[in-house]
C-alpha cells in the first residue's frame, strides 16, 4: 500500500485529466483492477460499472477469450505499418465488418480513436465530390445536440450552444447545423437547408436515433429514414457516426439497421474490441470507394495514422465479434432495455427530472435546474455504482452482461441519489 501510494502521491502532479477543472474537481479514484461489471479500487472498494468505461467495455472486463486472442497475437505481432503491408487480425476484421454491416459498406479505413475515424469520414466525402468534378461541395451538416468527436474538423459538427467546444468557435470551419426532421414540418424545413445547399454540400453526419453526449437525444427509426431519403434525392452523401451506437448498444447490431438505411459511409470505434485497446474504424460504401480510383494519384486518398490497423487492437476486436456470435448479447440487451424501463420510469415522478428515456442498453434521466455534477458523482461512488452524469443527464449504458440484480444496485442509485437532489430543489 505504502508502494502505492508513492506513484499516486508522485503521479498525480503530473496527470492532466480531460473535462476536468483540475483547481476544483474532487482527486480520481484509483483502480487497480477491473472484472466482469467490477471496478476495483486501490482502497478495497468494488464499483458496477454503469457506464462501461465511456461505453466501449460491452462484454464486461477482463473477458478471457479476448485475453487470449490480444496475448496470442503479442507474441506474433503487436504491430506493424500499414502502409504496403497487410496482416491477417486486420482483413480478417475487415471482411467480418462488411460482412456485418448493411449493404455495401464494405471498405475499411482502420483509426485509432473516434474523433479520427469521423475525420476520415469527412475527408473521403469532400474528397468523393471533388474526383468526381464537383470540389465546391465540401461543407457538412449537422444536427443539434450533436457530439462527433475533440478534433478542430469533428469540434465543428458538435452543436453550438450546447456542446463543451464553443469557446474554440472562431477557429473551426463553419458548417450547417439542421433540427432533426420529427415531424412534417420539420421535414419540409430540412428538405428546404439540403435543397438551398445542396450545391456546396458534401455530406449530412448523424448519429443515428441516439445523439450520445450531446445529450443522450432520442429519434425514432422513420426520422432516420427520412434523413437518409433526403440525403439521395438531394445528392448528399450520409455519414453515420456510430461509434456510440454500434455494436449492439441501440438494440439492433446497428442502428441504422432498425431504419433500414445503408449510409454512404459509417464510423465505428468505442465497443469495436469490446473496451480493450483503442480502434476506429470507417466503412465506405462500393460507390465512395470506386470515387478514389483514378489514374491521377491526387485522387487517393491521403490519410495514415501511425498506429492505423494495430495488430493487437485487431486481434481484440476479432475476438470481441466472435463474443457476439457466441454469447446471447441482443437478448441481454433486449433485457436490459426492459428493466431500464420498469426501473428508471418512476424518476420522472421526482422534481427536477425533465424526461426519462430509454433505447437498447441506454437508460437517461434529463434533469432541469441547475446539476452539481461533482456532488452527484460523488454520492453515486458512496453509493457503490460507477455513474458519471454530464450536463444535465444522468445515464446508464451498463455491460451488456450485467446480472439483473446488479441493473437493479444502479437504477436504484440512480433514483436514490435524483431523489435526494429532488429534496433539495
Ligand atoms: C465518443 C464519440 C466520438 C469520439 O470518439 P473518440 O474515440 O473519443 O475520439 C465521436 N462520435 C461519437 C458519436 C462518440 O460517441
Amino acid at each position: 500500500m505504502s508502494e502505492t501510494r508513492d506513484w499516486l502521491t508522485e503521479g498525480l502532479p503530473h496527470i492532466w485529466l480531460p473535462y476536468t477543472q483540475m483547481k476544483t474537481s474532487p482527486a480520481p479514484l484509483t483502480v487497480v483492477s477491473a472484472q466482469g461489471v467490477r471496478i476495483r479500487l486501490a482502497d478495497g472498494r468494488g464499483l458496477i460499472d454503469g457506464i462501461s468505461s465511456w461505453w466501449t467495455a460491452c462484454h464486461g472486463y477482463g473477458h478471457p477469450h479476448i485475453r487470449a486472442a490480444v496475448e496470442a497475437q503479442l507474441a506474433d505481432l503487436p504491430h506493424v505499418m500499414f502502409a504496403g503491408l497487410v496482416h491477417e487480425p486486420a482483413l480478417r476484421l475487415a471482411s467480418r465488418l462488411s460482412a456485418l454491416l448493411p449493404g455495401d459498406l464494405e471498405r475499411v479505413f482502420f483509426t485509432e480513436s473516434g474523433s479520427v475515424a469521423v475525420e476520415v469520414a469527412l475527408k473521403m466525402a469532400i474528397q468523393y465530390w471533388r474526383n468526381k468534378g464537383q470540389p465546391e461541395k465540401q461543407r457538412i451538416a449537422y444536427f443539434r445536440h450533436a457530439y462527433h468527436g475533440d478534433t478542430f474538423a469533428t469540434m465543428a459538427l458538435c452543436d453550438p450552444d450546447e456542446g463543451m467546444h464553443a469557446l474554440f468557435s472562431g477557429s473551426m470551419p463553419d458548417q450547417i447545423m439542421a433540427e432533426l426532421p420529427s415531424d412534417e414540418t420539420m421535414r419540409r424545413a430540412f428538405d428546404l437547408l439540403l435543397e438551398t445547399h445542396a450545391e456546396r454540400l458534401a455530406a449530412v453526419i448523424i448519429e443515428p436515433l441516439v445523439q450520445g453526449a450531446g445529450g443522450m437525444k432520442m429519434h425514432d427509426a422513420a426520422t432516420l429514414a427520412f434523413i437518409s431519403e433526403a440525403c439521395r434525392r438531394h445528392e448528399v452523401l450520409l455519414i453515420a457516426d456510430e461509434i456510440m451506437t454500434g455494436f449492439g448498444r441501440s438494440g439492433q447490431m446497428f442502428a441504422c439497421q432498425e431504419a433500414g438505411v445503408v449510409p454512404d459511409i459509417i464510423c465505428l470505434s468505442k465497443a469495436l474490441t469490446g473496451g480493450t485497446l483503442p480502434l476506429a474504424a470507417t466503412v465506405a460504401r462500393r460507390h465512395v470507394f470506386e470515387a478514389f480510383l483514378a489514374d491521377d494519384p491526387t485522387a487517393a486518398l491521403m490519410h495514415g495514422p501511425t498506429y492505423m490497423a494495430n495488430a493487437l487492437a485487431c486481434a481484440a476486436a476479432n475476438a470481441s465479434l466472435d463474443l457476439f456470435e457466441r454469447e446471447p448479447r441482443r437478448e441481454q440487451v433486449a433485457m436490459i432495455e426492459a428493466q431500464l424501463r420498469a426501473e428508471l420510469g418512476p424518476c420522472r415522478e421526482l422534481s427536477g427530472v425533465a424526461d426519462v428515456r430509454v433505447k437498447g442498453a441506454i437508460g437517461a434521466v434529463e434533469l432541469t435546474g441547475a446539476v452539481d455534477l461533482d456532488d452527484l458523482r460523488r454520492r453515486f461512488a458512496e453509493l457503490g455504482v460507477w455513474v458519471r452524469p454530464f450536463g444535465n443527464v444522468v445515464y446508464l449504458m451498463p455491460p451488456f452482461v450485467i446480472s439483473a440484480g446488479d441493473l437493479a444496485t444502479l437504477t436504484s442509485a440512480v433514483h436514490q441519489v435524483l431523489g435526494e437532489r429532488a429534496q433539495r430543489l
